[in-house]
């Protein structure tokens, strides 16, 4: 880490608590800034769980000088949303993405126990966990990294990236870097349909996934309608039907629950199909024998109209929780030689096409892999960030 310089220590105000949120802030960001007279291997550009596997798989490739950029460094979203979520993945899986980079396993073996690592080991490996624990990890191979010689860490969010020659500037910061690794996350799709009926009340879907949030805001004789049949959506069922009897749902669907199938050392439908908790529920209430509290509604059935059946049935919910997939955060605004370009990822190399040194990685810019009986899916989990990373890291590193 670089040290806080003492012209910056100078520029601080006697009396902090007189200063505005902002100026906090602006000092703050200061403080923790890289110098910008260095050029950087790389500039990481968000530190969820895609970020720190980006930017170690980086470090084992042989950079040696990275900068990671992120407002909080606590692990991203599912830290801030989704700690109460049941994974998907099973333990072992947050096990070896915590150790599968030599960097990783270097930060794990110096960490000093108990800590979040030996928590997750002691849990049973073959089954799913809590989101929590596992970001537990993620966060404890955050602070790890940001102590590893060579690397820089930037408590902002990256606006605007500009490329002149054969370098990356990051105007706002005042740091140059060879190469940029977008890893900026994603957030739920919005849809707006609540503001076409004066009844419904809209409810988050985040908070629909966090069952201390979810506490009081359902009162009882409450009817929810909730749009969509993927994990997040299934999960926000199951946290709605445990608020008890007095709450029914109306699930409004395009495509039937898939579930993920296990085979002989492959998952048939990894990425689109429900598993662990999310499976065994939807199995268990939404399966042949109808439970009568919660109704499921075919948006693609023959003959009839979203919009119609939107029409009949929601003027009689009272809430609605829209689970309709993630659209990426606002990427940085790119500049090239002085124009704007228009960002198209390639799910292959991890480049983004015709701008040298940019790549992506995480749920804004997943690999796009192939089963082998042929369906094609986004791969998006933290293994499967580390295994992409892994193969096109040292080609990046090359360039
Ligand atoms: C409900 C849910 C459950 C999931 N369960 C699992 C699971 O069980 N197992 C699994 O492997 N995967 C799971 N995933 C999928 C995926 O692995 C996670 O979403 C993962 O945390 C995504 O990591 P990320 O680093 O790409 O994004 P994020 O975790 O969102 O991190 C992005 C970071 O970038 C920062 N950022 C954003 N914009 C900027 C900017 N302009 N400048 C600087 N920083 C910025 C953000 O603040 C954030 O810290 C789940 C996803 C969801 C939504």
């Amino acid at each position: 880490m670089l040290a806080v310089s003492s012209v910056r220590l100078r520029a601080l105000p006697r009396n902090l608590s007189i200063c505005s949120v902002s100026q906090v802030r602006r000092l703050t960001m200061k403080l923790s800034s890289p110098q910008s007279s260095k050029v950087y291997d790389a500039v990481i550009i968000g530190a969820g769980p895609a970020g720190l596997t980006a930017a170690s798989s980086l470090i084992d490739a042989g950079l040696s000088r990275i900068c990671m950029v992120d407002p909080t460094f606590t692990a991203g979203r599912i830290h801030e949303k989704y700690r109460e979520v049941p994974s998907n993945t099973k333990t072992g899986l947050f096990v070896q993405w915590a150790t599968g980079t030599k960097t990783f396993a270097h930060i794990i073996k110096s960490a000093p126990g108990p800590n979040a690592y030996t928590k997750m080991l002691e849990l049973d490996q073959d089954t799913t966990c809590m989101l929590g624990d596992a970001v537990n990890v993620a966060q404890l191979l955050t602070d790890g990294m940001r102590k590893v010689p060579g690397i820089d860490s930037l408590a902002s969010e990256v606006r605007h990236l500009v490329r002149e020659g054969d370098v990356w500037r990051l105007p706002e910061h005042g740091v140059t870097s060879r190469k940029v690794v977008l890893a900026q996350g994603s957030r739920p799709r919005q849809f707006g349909l609540a503001d076409q009926y004066p009844n419904l009340q809209d409810l988050d879907l985040d908070t629909s996934l966090k069952p201390s949030a979810l506490k009081g805001q359902v009162p009882f004789g409450s009817r929810v309608g909730i749009i969509g049949s993927s994990h997040s959506a299934v999960l926000a069922m199951k946290n709605l039907y445990e608020l008890g009897e007095g709450v029914s749902l109306v699930n409004f669907y395009r495509s039937p629950l898939l579930y993920a199938e296990y085979k002989d050392g492959w998952i048939l439908y990894d990425n689109t199909g429900l598993k662990g908790v999310a499976a065994d529920w939807a199995r268990k209430v939404l399966g042949p024998e109808k439970d009568p509290r919660v109704r499921r509604i075919h948006l693609a059935a023959p003959g009839r109209k979203e919009q119609g059946i939107y029409d009949a049935e929601l003027p009689q919910c009272t809430h609605l929780v829209s689970a309709i997939g993630y659209d990426n955060n606002e990427p940085p605004k790119v500049e090239v030689d002085g124009r704007q370009v228009k960002l198209d990822f390639d799910p292959l190399t991890g480049r983004f096409k015709g701008v040298l040194g940019l790549y992506g990685s995480g749920i804004a810019y997943p690999e796009r892999v192939t089963d082998p009986v042929g369906n094609v899916e986004s791969a998006v989990g933290w293994m499967k960030f580390l295994r992409f990373c892994r193969r096109v890291a040292p080609e990046w590193a090359a360039e």
